[in-house]
């Protein structure tokens, strides 16, 4: 028998779930962690073994918040964005987030941008002092973003940037700290595990489950239903972090071709197999919009797009979208 499950969460809403089956034994903790709360739950092992699970998820993505942050003055990000031009050796974990992140780059020719931060900052997101910037600060931010001047050396596993750059991991940190946890879990033959991250959902399971994707103006109200067995479903939102200034939206995500948020998207939620990818995905859509192509380089993935336009609020599936359970 289905159970249902209600909870109101920042970018979805899980109405109906099947995530554990009711003879197992289940766990869920939750932390706070990379600026969100995550909650794991994990199903299928004897108690002992879940909690054992949970303490070794949890602690990577603590570990990884730890090198990641850009609000830790001692991350190995921070370490970088500090002693550019000079050269950084990081951990393996750094390394290959940055090198996946640099793909996703040059995949979606610089819709997604790890190098944003200077425009980002410059804009005041990093902070509580949000406006628009004077023109010609903003031209001379978007001269430091050019991520194809970012060296990173395998060999030596060293990371440099160019003077003045500076690094956001915000697009995509969450997906990767969820392949690396889940990493964990698969190693330690935990059959069923389920992960909200601030709103970006990972599951793993034989048996599936109902997500309903919240709309972007209302908690209460579901704009769609995904049905899935494993897999993440990732929402970019112009709700999440934003200012108003003369009856104008400025939300957290800009395109790195003007410098400036993205107009008139709302949110953009991508479902993915691979946490990473639908968070790198969720992100570049956003500044991309529907006419993209890049869903296609994803067989399976699909996307839901919620944009103004005339006013009206408008609702486009694309990709293996309207075959889930579309809206
Ligand atoms: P997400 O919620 O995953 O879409 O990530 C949004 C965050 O990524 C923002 O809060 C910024 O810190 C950063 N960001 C904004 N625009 C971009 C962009 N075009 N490319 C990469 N990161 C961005
Ligand atoms: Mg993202």
């Amino acid at each position: 028998m289905r159970r249902v499950a209600v909870s109101l969460l920042a970018g979805l809403t899980v109405i109906s779930c099947t995530d554990l089956p009711v003879s197992d034994s289940s766990l869920k903790r939750t932390e706070y962690v990379m600026g969100t709360m995550l909650s794991i739950s994990v199903g299928g092992r004897s108690p002992a073994d879940l909690d054992r699970a949970l303490d070794s998820a949890f602690a990577v993505v603590h570990d990884l918040d730890s090198k990641l942050s850009n609000y830790d003055s001692a991350s190995e990000l921070s370490r970088i964005n500090r002693e550019a031009p000079g050269e950084v050796s990081v951990s393996p974990e750094t390394f290959e987030f940055l090198e996946l992140t640099l793909a996703a780059a040059h995949e979606s020719s610089g819709a997604l941008n790890p190098a944003i931060g200077p425009v980002i900052k410059l804009w005041g997101f990093y902070g509580d002092d949000m406006k628009v910037p004077d023109a010609n600060d903003l031209d001379f931010a978007l001269s430091l973003v050019d991520y194809s001047s970012i060296v990173l050396d395998s060999a030596t596993r060293t990371v440099r940037l160019s003077e003045g750059m500076l690094l956001d991991p915000g697009a995509t940190g969450k997906g990767y700290a969820l392949n690396l946890a889940d990493k964990v879990l698969r190693q330690m033959e935990i059959p069923t595990v389920f992960f909200d991250f601030g709103g970006q959902f990972y599951r793993r399971g034989a048996d599936t489950v109902d997500l309903a994707i919240r709309h972007p103006r209302s908690d209460s109200v579901v704009a769609s239903l995904i049905r899935m067995a494993t897999g993440s479903v990732a929402t970019s939102g112009d709700y999440e972090r934003y200012f108003e200034q003369d009856g104008v939206r400025y939300a957290h995500i800009v395109d790195p071709r003007t410098g400036r948020p993205v107009p008139d998207r709302v949110s953009v939620t991508v479902f993915a197999e691979d946490p990473f990818v639908a968070d790198y995905l969720s992100t570049a859509l956003f500044v991309l919009g529907s006419e993209s192509d890049l869903l296609n380089l994803y067989p399976g993935s699909g996307a839901l797009f919620a944009s103004w336009q005339d006013d009206s609020l408008v609702f486009l599936a694309r990709g293996s979208w309207s075959d889930l359970e579309g809206p």
